[in-house]
């Protein structure tokens, strides 16, 4: 039987190295995105060429009925590995962010968890087994300037997949959270690189396939008692 791992977000950037790092290790992939067509039926053809195998799912992850009906398959054959990955941004200081600014990021950051990971936990809750790895960041560690929203959701992040990894623990699902620091994708291009990668002790941004690594590894036999951690990918940004 298949080994299912659902990725949200895969169509770019880290949910895309995940759900290649995952094909590699032999999981069908389950790869949603939002609206990049082309880029999700690249990321198909790449697994396919490799000899993976790759099911593509378009929805948006703050929406409810959307996420339920398009996952509601996995309630019967459960997934294996569910990367709640998909995220968005809308940075601004917190005197000029609109209403719109704040529900938007929450809907799809936090919203976006609960839609997918309820459906899924259904499935992996009858099968006994199953590894949920959530991406949140250092800015819901740390906090950031002009990312209350985004540090809101990626905080809430953490405390919900803590609260998994307890709830579930005794039927065998394990939750962990993966918080990158800076990494190189379409997110941070508009960002100064040059200037932010001096406060960063490795001196640079971190490349996806560096996250996508350690999600690999927490969906691999080898992390069978890591669960409720968070670990962090960001070269040493914050400890
Ligand atoms: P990108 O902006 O490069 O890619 C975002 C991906 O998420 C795309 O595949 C996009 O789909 C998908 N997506 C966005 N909104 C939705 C939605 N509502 N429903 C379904 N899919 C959606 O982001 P990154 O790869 O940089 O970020 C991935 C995750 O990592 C996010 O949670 C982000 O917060 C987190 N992160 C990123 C950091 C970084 O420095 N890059 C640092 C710390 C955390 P589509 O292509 O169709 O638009």
């Amino acid at each position: 039987m298949a080994r299912i791992a659902l990725v949200t977000g895969a169509s770019r950037g880290i949910g895309r190295a995940c759900a290649l790092a995952l094909a590699a290790d032999g999981f069908e992939v389950w790869a949603n995105y939002r609206s990049r067509q082309d880029e999700a039926d690249s990321l198909q053809r790449e697994i396919e060429a490799k000899g993976g195998a790759c099911k593509l799912l378009q929805f948006d992850v703050a929406d409810y009925e959307a996420a339920t009906k398009a996952l509601a398959p996995l309630e019967e054959t459960p997934a294996e590995v569910l990367v709640n990955n998909a995220g968005i941004t809308r940075d601004k200081l917190f005197v000029s962010m609109k209403r719109e600014d704040w529900t938007s990021v929450l809907d799809t950051n936090l919203g976006g968890f609960y839609n997918v990971t309820r459906p899924v936990l259904q499935g992996m809750s009858r099968a006994r087994r199953g590894r949920i790895v959530t991406i949140a960041s250092v800015s819901g560690q740390q906090g950031n300037e002009g990312q209350a929203n985004y540090a809101a959701t990626k905080a809430g992040l953490i405390a919900a997949t803590k609260s998994l990894a307890r709830e579930y623990g005794k039927r065998g699902i394990l939750a962990n959270v993966v918080s990158p620091g800076f990494i190189e994708t379409d997110m941070v291009s508009a960002l100064p690189k040059d200037e932010l990668a001096k406060q960063i002790p490795l001196r640079r941004f971190g490349r996806p396939e560096e996250v996508a690594a350690v999600v690999s590894f927490l969906a691999s036999p080898g992390a069978s008692y890591v669960s409720g951690a968070v670990i962090n990918v960001n070269g040493a940004l914050y400890t």
